[in-house]
């Protein structure tokens, strides 16, 4: 709220106006922002009737007012919501206050700020009208299509409209956001892949591995990068030529890391400038940022065989933008522009006058001062200014007597007397207006300024862009050189080969082991690990996919060779952390979520699936896990399957394109080492009881497991999947005594057993339950 009149004029109460409404989604001061990270709003709508085809799916706007991104999509499915809003991260998202627009209830809205907002909105005229008005465009359609995605374009536009009172100078585009020809990563991978920073993950994450930015516009595309890797080979070749670049050449690379460590965040300095929200500072930050960047140019455009993708043909060094600011803003302003001082001198012939008057007035008062003391002979007498009075001669007590008559009083105090002159109340009013006057004229030069540069806005941005892509080469290059990275052969094939990976966050310790990994359908699709917990499967699978997906993003790679041919969907089933939350029972979660990967997996994709089954019993895990390997190998996407079912290393018998590994151990003196390195063929045994040793279980714990394991696997061997249920417990003493003799079978069951109702037409049927009938009625 602020002030809207002055209040010298105002009668009675000073009239105030709210001039915007903060909400979490609609930041702009950087005190409140991360620089790396950008701050969304988004609106969902959906059209229950779904009442023609493109009002089909879910619409989703969202929008960073501190950067002008304004975009909008439509998701076929929840699941894609979710999708694209775990990538975006909204502070907040808007609804419909009413029931009609919202889409369907599902966890993506989950610890979201929702901020319900008036029906009309969210209706289609209404959208479409502040839409066109807001763009000027004839008609909606030269927006875009008309859907469910506009009409939520629309309602966020009015939304943040009225947080900002109109005030939307950022807001200049309206883009379509698409996922076509990207890496969809789903959101339990993003999640248990530890891309990026989120709720209880803050450490760990690949996002601050790799994160050498330098500046917050590289920082927050990378971000971007890392959640949208690319699937076209020719695109990220072309990355990584960029990174090649400046990895061989150091000097280059160091350098120029230093210039954009100057650069402040242009893009979002652009912003608040646009928003009428900048402060003098914020122009200077922005034209000492714009003045590096012909350094910069100098610095690439000099070398011979700079990539394109580094952008120096189109390279804009903007000095007529940073002259602007130069000739008009003083290169060290006050914080505010009420303390005045901020304008240059010599740019306004106006307020150089002013000042010069001001000034003359300012000595004239001083010779006041000097006449006034030799006339009354009060040596202490002073020509003061405050705030209430405005100018006034002071005389202490004792000097009164001293006065002349055509001084006037003003004020007393306990100690003095405060008087004027008809003299010195005439410089006093020319200099107030003079005081006021400036103040008027800095504020529209600064206005006009700020409007100068805005009109450039779209120049600004396209070299923010540049900056942050040429960050991200560098920061690439940087973390490569620092963790020794190969840059990997990226290619349309099914081949995966990497030789001594590492995983990206882990490799950071001394000790890690590097392990080859390698796929190649159809004769290696399908990679069954085993091996005891604590060896190493889960991290190594981790490993293959953030390899992969740091390949897809253009980044060199922790291995000492790679070949990858393009993945198009990375899908985990890993544990089950949140399944409480979302009130289903873990193993229903794990299905459910099977059941999506199954769904929605390619040839292409990639599939991690750590020690599926575990949330049911035994046999049921066995065998659902056994079904699903068959599944994915009959379909055909590049599969790590982790697993402490030993019976799965069958498997591979019967189907070429499952191999077995297995994570190497060796057991010294009792106990077990982990080598941590995985090699071909299936783990002998599980050391479970060994692990639990580690772990601390009292000893006689871990006897009495020796003692049932070796009976339960005499048991095992007798009759593989005998009666036994491990899923049963505790287990009893009496379970392994000899099995019971078995009853005799009677003639029904045998004959029952003998029929294979597939190669039977229905007459034979009829006829062989007619004979069983009989034969059931004898033996009664
Ligand atoms: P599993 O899934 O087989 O139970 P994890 O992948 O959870 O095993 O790994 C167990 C531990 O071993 C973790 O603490 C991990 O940091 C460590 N570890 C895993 N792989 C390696 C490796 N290649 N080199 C060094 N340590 C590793
Ligand atoms: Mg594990």
């Amino acid at each position: 709220c602020e002030q809207v009149e002055d209040p010298a004029q105002a009668k009675g109460i000073v009239q105030r106006e709210v001039l915007r409404v903060i909400t979490p989604g609609t930041l702009i001061e950087p005190e409140l922002l991360s620089p790396k990270e950008n701050n969304y709003v988004a609106a969902l709508h959906w059209d229950k009737k779904q009442s023609s085809p493109s009002m089909k799916g879910i619409g989703i706007a969202f929008m960073d007012l501190s950067t002008g991104e304004f975009r909008f999509c439509r998701a076929d499915s929840l699941e894609e919501v979710e999708g694209v809003l775990s990538k975006i991260n909204p502070r907040e998202v808007v609804l419909s206050e009413d029931g009609k627009g919202q889409p369907p209830p599902g966890a993506f809205l989950e610890d979201k700020a929702i901020r319900y907002v008036s029906a009309r909105y969210f209706l289609k005229d209404e959208a479409y009208r502040l839409l066109t008005q807001h763009f000027q465009a004839h008609s909606i359609t030269a927006i875009g299509e008309e859907g469910s995605d506009l009409i939520a374009a629309g309602a966020l536009l009015a939304h943040v409209k009225e947080a900002q009172k109109g005030v939307m100078g950022t807001i200049t585009t309206l883009q379509p956001y698409t996922l076509h020809n990207l890496m969809r990563i789903h959101p339990l991978a993003q999640q248990h892949l530890h891309l990026v920073p989120s709720g209880d993950t803050k450490e760990g994450t690949l996002l601050q591995v790799i994160d050498k930015t330098v500046t917050a516009m590289g920082g927050r595309l990378l971000r971007h990068w890392l959640l949208h890797p690319l699937l076209s080979p020719a695109e990220i070749i072309k990355r990584q030529e960029g990174v090649s670049f400046f990895h061989k050449n150091h000097a280059l690379r160091l350098s120029l890391r230093d210039s954009m460590k100057k650069m402040a965040d242009i893009e979002r300095l652009l912003g608040r400038i646009s928003l009428n929200a900048a402060n003098p500072r914020d122009l200077i930050a922005l034209k000492t940022s714009l003045f590096i960047l012909p350094e910069i140019f100098k610095k690439v455009g000099s070398e011979v065989g700079t990539p394109t993708a580094v952008g120096v043909p189109t390279w804009d060094n903007l000095d007529d933008v940073a002259g602007i600011i130069d000739r008009a803003i003083c290169p060290d302003p006050p914080l505010s522009m009420k303390d005045g001082g901020v304008i240059c001198e010599g740019y306004l012939p106006a307020l150089d006058e002013i000042r010069a008057f001001q000034k003359d007035a300012r000595s004239t008062l001083t010779g006041i001062e000097l006449r006034e003391r030799q006339r009354t002979g009060i040596e202490s007498l002073k020509v003061r200014y405050n705030q209430v009075f405005g100018y006034y001669i002071e005389v202490t007590e004792t000097h009164l007597k001293k006065i002349p008559p055509d001084y006037i009083r003003k004020q007393t105090l306990t100690r003095a007397e405060r008087f004027t002159t008809p003299e010195l109340t005439e410089v006093e009013d020319r200099l107030l207006g003079a005081d006021e006057k400036i103040c008027r004229l800095e504020a529209e030069v600064f206005k006009k300024v700020c409007e100068s540069v805005s009109c450039q806005a779209r120049r600004i941005q396209e070299m923010s862009s540049k900056i942050a892509t040429l960050d991200l080469f560098l920061s690439f290059a940087e973390v490569a050189h620092q963790n020794r990275y190969t840059c990997p052969v990226v290619n349309d094939d099914l081949v995966i080969r990497i030789v001594e990976g590492k995983h990206p966050v882990l490799d950071k310790r001394l000790s890690f082991v590097p392990n080859d990994t390698f796929f190649d359908p159809p004769d290696s699709q399908l990679m069954l690990i085993t091996g005891p917990n604590m060896a190493g499967k889960s991290t190594y699978m981790q490993q293959v996919a953030l390899i992969v997906l740091m390949a897809q993003i253009g980044s060199f790679v922790p291995a000492s060779e790679a070949t990858i041919g393009v993945v198009d969907q990375i899908f985990t089933r890993v544990g089950a952390a949140d399944a409480l939350i979302r009130g289903m029972s873990t193993f229903m979660v794990e299905m459910t979520e099977m059941a999506q990967i199954l769904r929605q997996a390619t040839p292409r994709s990639l599939i991690l699936l750590d020690e599926l089954g575990r949330g049911t019993s035994t046999f049921d895990g066995i065998s659902i896990a056994w079904a699903i390997a068959e599944h994915i190998h009959r379909h055909g996407a590049r599969t790590l399957f982790a697993t402490h079912y030993h019976e799965l290393t069958q498997l591979p018998r019967s189907h070429t394109g499952i191999r077995n590994y297995h994570f190497l151990v060796r057991e010294y003196k009792d106990e077990i080492v982990f080598l941590r390195r995985i090699t071909e063929g299936g783990a002998d045994r599980s050391y479970g009881i060994e692990v639990g040793r580690l772990a601390g279980l009292p000893p006689e714990i871990i006897k009495r497991a020796k003692i049932i394991l070796g009976e339960l696997t005499a048991i095992d061997l007798r009759s593989p999947l005998s009666s036994l249920s491990p899923g049963t417990s505790p287990v009893q003493e009496d379970l392994f005594a000899a099995p019971p003799p078995l009853p005799a079978i009677s003639p029904v069951l045998k004959a029952l057993q003998a029929i294979d109702p597939t190669a039977i037409t229905p007459m034979q049927a009829i006829q062989i339950l007619a004979d069983l009938a009989e034969q059931a009625r004898k033996e009664i």
